[in-house]
């Protein structure tokens, strides 16, 4: 079964507004075990709308539409599918007088082009809308001869979800061949995706029956490992051994192998050790204590710390001996050394980071280029540094050394 989603919306051409119902919707429809094969973003225009659906039907079974259900002129998709399956529209009543008395209840006045919300096309099922006033609809039924799937859904994304949920899903799995579509992803930090990708494509190539998509995002690639079996346990099964064998050659660099965030495995390895840490950052700004604080839980293991940007403070919170910054510079191994080790001494934890580098991009000197960052990491038994030269702009840098110090972390603690 091939699916396709029209996302409808002239916002959506724009540089403003982005399509997340498709990624929603091709994640719910891919736990079915049906895989999206094409995507469309269509503007509001009644013959457009038109073309892309006839388009839609002559190569997949199951069209999603979102959006184009609203009240307003723009609002045509409705209109578009019914003349393009060559159905009439029909105004229901009672749609019409629940949108009423939505607006009753609300003590508002129903402007008359609301009415049009109402209009179902024929023979569609109506779908409740809990959340909004547009309902959805279902159509199946014959089109050129061949069985069809047809859902339109409304575009505001909690309406969407909703509307998926209550009505959408058991239609929907009642209706699609019996399999699974299991995935996996794997994430790893520290190798580049070339290097990634020559040491795992001989794994891969070895199991043609699971797709595997390899993905760079800023400081971590991710591998994207899907396949499609009768039975979840055969699934489920397949991927083991693949992620089984992928972990083998990569050892350590796999942080996740279940989605986690590099942050949620720091937080899990912490308090697993019954470990605390405390940051001390220069050109991350708190990023890292941003990121550590951002999973729940994490109140038992980071303790707090500082964002120590000027030398002054670098002294005055995290310790570090002016004479250090005044011989080697803030940039700089020993002073990065020194804002682990001092604000670990200072909050009296187990584990203390310090981050200093030049984020760009200005402020880079021949010595000391932008993109430069030293991190250490200061424990019980010394401190490690790690000097890297991290190439991107100031946002990319910032965060590289974020991931950079978190890995630092896990991997001390694994
Ligand atoms: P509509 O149903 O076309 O009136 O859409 C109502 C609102 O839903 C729009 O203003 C957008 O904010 C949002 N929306 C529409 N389509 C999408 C989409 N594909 N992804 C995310 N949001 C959307
Ligand atoms: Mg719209």
């Amino acid at each position: 079964m091939i699916a396709e989603i029209i996302a409808v919306g002239s916002e959506l051409l724009t540089p403003f507004r982005q399509d997340t119902n498709s990624l929603y919707l091709t994640a719910q429809l891919n736990s079915l075990g049906v895989e999206v094969e094409f995507k469309t973003i269509v503007g509001d225009r009644l013959r457009d709308i038109v073309r892309v659906t006839s388009t839609a039907l002559s190569r997949a079974d199951v069209l999603f539409f979102s959006g184009g259900l609203g009240p307003t002129e723009d609002d045509l998709t409705r209109e578009a599918v019914a003349e393009t399956l060559g159905l009439g529209l029909r105004r229901d009543a009672e749609i019409l007088e629940s949108i009423e008395r939505r607006f009753a209840e609300r003590g508002w006045k129903m402007s008359a082009n609301n009415a049009k919300q109402a209009d179902v096309i024929n023979g569609a099922t109506v779908l409740r809308n809990d959340q909004g006033t547009a309902p959805g609809q279902w159509i199946s039924g014959k089109a050129n001869g061949e069985e069809k799937i047809i859902v339109l859904l409304p575009g505001p994304p909690h309406e969407l979800k909703s509307l998926f949920e209550s009505s959408v899903l058991e239609r929907l799995r009642a209706r699609v061949p019996k399999q699974v579509l299991a995935s996996r992803v794997l994430k790893i930090t520290g190798m580049g995706e070339s290097a990634c990708d020559a040491r795992v494509a001989p794994i891969y190539k070895r199991y043609p029956d699971v797709s595997t998509t390899i993905l760079a995002v800023p400081g971590e690639i991710q591998l994207h490992v899907s396949t499609r079996t009768q039975s979840a346990e055969a699934a489920e099964e397949r991927l083991d051994k693949l992620v089984g064998d992928i972990e083998g050659e990569l050892g350590d660099y796999v942080y996740s192998d279940n989605g986690d965030s590099l942050e949620q495995i720091v937080n899990y390895y912490l308090q697993m050790r019954n470990a605390t840490i405390a940051v001390a950052e220069s050109c991350t700004g708190g990023l890292v204590a941003e990121r550590l604080t951002s999973i729940t839980g994490s109140s038992r293991s980071f303790i707090g710390g500082a964002v120590v940007y000027s030398d002054a403070l670098k002294t005055h919170l995290a310790d570090v001996p002016a004479d250090v910054i005044d011989v080697y510079g803030a940039v700089s191994e020993p002073v990065a050394r020194a804002l682990a080790e001092g604000i670990r001494k200072r909050c009296g934890c187990t584990l203390g980071l310090g981050i200093t580098g030049v984020a760009g991009p200005t402020g880079g000197t021949a010595e000391k280029p932008v993109g430069l960052v030293f991190h250490a990491l200061a424990g019980e038994h010394g401190t490690q540094v790690v000097k890297r030269n991290f190439a991107g702009d100031r946002a990319r840098v910032r965060w590289f050394a974020s991931q950079q110090a978190l890995d630092m972390v896990r991997r001390k603690l694994m």
